[in-house]
């Protein structure tokens, strides 16, 4: 495998993030410089704000902490891959908690003017002219966190070495925002902030090679597709005189279909009917067809191979 040529290196201190200008086929790796630091982190199309990374749909896909061979999605309705995890060398990413605010710390603290991830975003974000409001949902890396069986979300120690790294390489030019996590009165980051290494590679062709990939349907949607592709500049909400609305698929028309099944289709069927859902044969036909669904294309989608043209009927 050729080496990378490495195009930008940076040392984030603690209380600080930087916003990179990551285009597509080029890589961050975020790495520890003393392990043991958490690292939040966001990231927007660069031609258009108004997409951005999802942490819902995302963990969807690949469950409560993404790591190598995850993508990173947008949110609905674009919901594509813009970031492939490529290397993780620590296996501790998560998509369940919040970035820590400044409220967090005053409120459950008594802190009033603690570093916090919301404030470092915004002013690292600040420079490609984004707003306070545009800080979304973070990608916490280097951050472990367990569901407990009552299902809360729980955060527990790190062990992260120096030289420990997440690759991330871009699919789509982004702004690429990582930031320095500030909670050094948590577990988070073991009590105590340290400074993240940031450098950016041109990817040779065997990562462009090891990068799976992800089906393009003309459900993810573009400005072009959106019956209001403005973006509205005052704060206030006012209804438009003009609206009449114009749902998709709308009004939802139900219609009798008949469905023959196999043997083995009509057992199971009986099987889950009478326990689960009674006298009820559509709901137990449709919970065995999402099954079936289920397991052949979220298995897909979760590889990122395109499963869609053998998609479910
Ligand atoms: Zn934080």
């Amino acid at each position: 495998m050729s080496a990378r040529k490495t195009l930008f290196e940076w040392v984030m201190p603690p209380g600080s993030g930087k916003a990179i200008e990551l285009l597509a086929g080029q890589i961050l790796r975020i790495e520890q410089v003393e392990g043991l630091q958490c690292v939040d982190f966001n990231c927007f199309n660069l031609h258009d704000y108004k997409e951005f990374m999802h942490c819902g749909r995302t963990r969807t896909v690949h469950g409560f902490n993404p790591t190598k061979g995850s993508f990173l999605w947008s949110a609905p309705p674009r919901e594509r891959a813009l970031l492939y995890i490529l290397e993780d060398t620590a296996g501790c990413n998560d998509v369940l908690f919040p970035r820590c605010s400044a409220y967090l710390y005053e409120s459950a603290y008594g802190f009033d003017a603690h570093t916090n991830c919301q404030d470092i975003q915004a002013e690292a974000q600040r420079e490609y002219g984004l707003t306070p409001d545009d800080v979304h949902d973070s990608f916490n890396l280097f951050m472990c966190t367990e569901v407990t069986l009552d299902g809360r979300a729980t955060i527990t120690r790190q062990q992260t070495k120096p030289g420990d790294h997440v690759d991330l390489l871009a699919l789509v030019d982004v702004l690429a925002v990582p930031n320095v996590c500030g909670a050094d009165i948590m577990r988070t980051s073991n009590f105590a902030l340290k400074p993240i290494r940031l450098s950016v590679f041109e990817a040779t062709e065997a990562d462009i090679a090891a990068t799976p990939k992800t089906p393009i349907l003309k459900s993810q949607r573009t400005p072009k597709d959106f019956r209001n592709s403005t973006i509205k500049a005052s704060r206030a909400l006012e209804r438009d005189p003009d609206y009449v609305a114009q749902f998709v698929n709308f009004p939802i028309v139900l219609e009798e279909v008949s469905v023959e099944l196999t043997p083995e289709e009509a057992e199971m069927l009986e099987r889950l009917r009478l326990p689960v859902y009674g006298a009820d044969a559509g709901a137990a036909l449709r919970d065995i067809l999402f099954a079936w669904w289920e397991e052949r294309f979220l298995g897909a989608a979760q590889s990122g191979a395109p499963a869609i043209g053998d998609r479910a009927p």
